[in-house]
């Protein structure tokens, strides 16, 4: 069953199992490793470290050949049904993923083949992570020093939800809509932001980028599905059971140029791009659709306790679902709660948590807009976290109430 299959994963982070009296639950921020992606890290340094792209020994040529086929793995791993038109480019993370569309393929695609100063107008998510808006306000301004006006428009959200709201962006989309950046599960609520819905409203031909930082490694991303018809996926293998520091940006070339970013040259961080390529295997064989059946689970067995404790405030719960009625499958959640006390300020709260072991996000969790003195607690699950912690959790928070 589920129990015994979660249970012989859990056992496979040493870090997890070490400590069995702390919960980690702060998966949104960088995940957990398993042994195999520490063995193989151990493997590659100990057996054939050495520079990629150059050299003609043994070592080289192996290190070589190992960002090759890390390439493809993830092209692989992300089902891509066209590879020989799509590729795959490694970054630090989400950040400098998004930086690098932003900077060396929005810039010279609205700014190239435009004589009019007429850019167009671009769709940006306004309250997702920043990260997925500064570098698009960044490539308006370098467009603009170029003599071309972009528009930058907000996606409009639903008020409580922290979806977008479908209907307003149908509305919001025209003509001139010429590139949309999207974010495919919110790092703050947790929901799916329903990328389909965005694509029906843009029509066939508007690239569409999207974050999948809190997808990647936590439920199928899968671009054979026709529901994700998007141009650029972008995930940090650091939330993915990889070594920090690692990341990729996969395009598929087909609306618009081809992505060529500008500073691939160098030394990769090959240590951890190994760490990634073993990162997918270990994945794609625990399952994706299995791990977000299971943190969806735990999410849910939060949520649906947490929101009968008077004093807390789930985000992106509408109110007149705190008490009673059951939770309407919009409100399910893929491993991420976030949440406030009425009285106890988010920081306090977070510190009586770390002192019970829980370590938790408690502060301003990177929301674009948000304001910073008003922080949350957030509460983010992966495959190694169990029942039983959510309970131990749940039995500290109704202590406070
Ligand atoms: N986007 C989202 C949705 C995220 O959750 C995060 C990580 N908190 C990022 C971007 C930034 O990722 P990284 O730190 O790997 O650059």
């Amino acid at each position: 069953g589920e129990a015994r299959w979660q249970r012989e994963l859990r056992e496979q982070f040493p870090i997890v199992t070490a400590h069995p009296e702390l919960a980690y639950l702060d998966s949104a921020a960088t995940s957990q490793k398993p042994r195999a992606v520490l063995e193989a890290v151990q493997t590659y340094l100990t057996t054939s470290n050495a520079n990629a792209g150059r050299g003609t020994y043994p070592w080289a040529n192996r290190t070589t050949e190992l960002v090759e086929s890390a390439r493809a793995r993830v092209g692989e791993f992300l089902r891509d049904p066209d590879p020989e038109r799509s590729g795959v480019h490694f970054t630090s993370g989400t950040t400098e993923g998004l930086r690098t569309v932003a900077r060396d393929w929005l810039v010279p695609y609205l700014g190239d083949g435009n004589g009019n100063g007429d850019g167009g107008e671009i769709l940006v998510p306004f309250a997702d992570h920043r990260a997925n808006l500064d570098p698009w306000l960044e490539a308006r301004r370098l467009l603009a020093e170029r003599g071309v006006d972009v528009r930058v428009r907000a996606l409009p959200y639903q008020e409580v939800s922290g979806d977008y709201e479908h209907r307003a962006l149908a509305d919001a989309v025209g003509p001139r809509t010429r590139f949309v950046a999207a974010t495919h599960v919110h790092h703050v609520y947790g929901g799916d932001m329903n990328v389909h819905r965005i694509r029906a409203a843009v029509g066939p031909d508007v690239p569409i980028c999207l974050d999948a930082a809190q997808s990647v490694g936590h439920l199928p991303v899968h671009l054979d599905d026709p529901a994700l018809d998007v141009d650029f996926v972008v995930f940090s293998g650091h939330k993915a059971m990889a070594l920090p520091g690692t990341g990729a940006v996969w395009a598929r070339n087909a609306r618009g140029p081809v992505f060529r970013p500008a500073g691939w040259q160098g030394t990769p961080n090959t240590v951890g791009i190994v760490s990634l390529r073993a990162a997918l295997d270990w994945l794609d064989a625990a399952g994706p659709d299995r791990i977000a059946r299971w943190t969806a689970g735990l999410a849910l067995r939060l949520t649906d306790r947490l929101r009968h404790l008077g004093p807390y405030e789930i985000l992106g719960c509408p109110a007149g679902l705190a008490v009673g009625s059951p939770l309407p499958a919009a409100q399910r959640r893929h491993g991420i709660v976030t949440f406030r006390h009425r009285d106890i300020p988010s920081d306090d709260l977070g510190f009586i948590l770390h002192s019970h072991g829980f370590m938790v996000r408690a502060d301003g969790l990177c929301q674009a807009g948000a304001d910073p003195e008003e922080g949350a607690v957030r509460v983010s699950l992966h495959v190694y976290n169990t029942a039983e912690e959510i309970d131990r959790l749940l039995a500290v928070l109704a202590s406070l109430t």
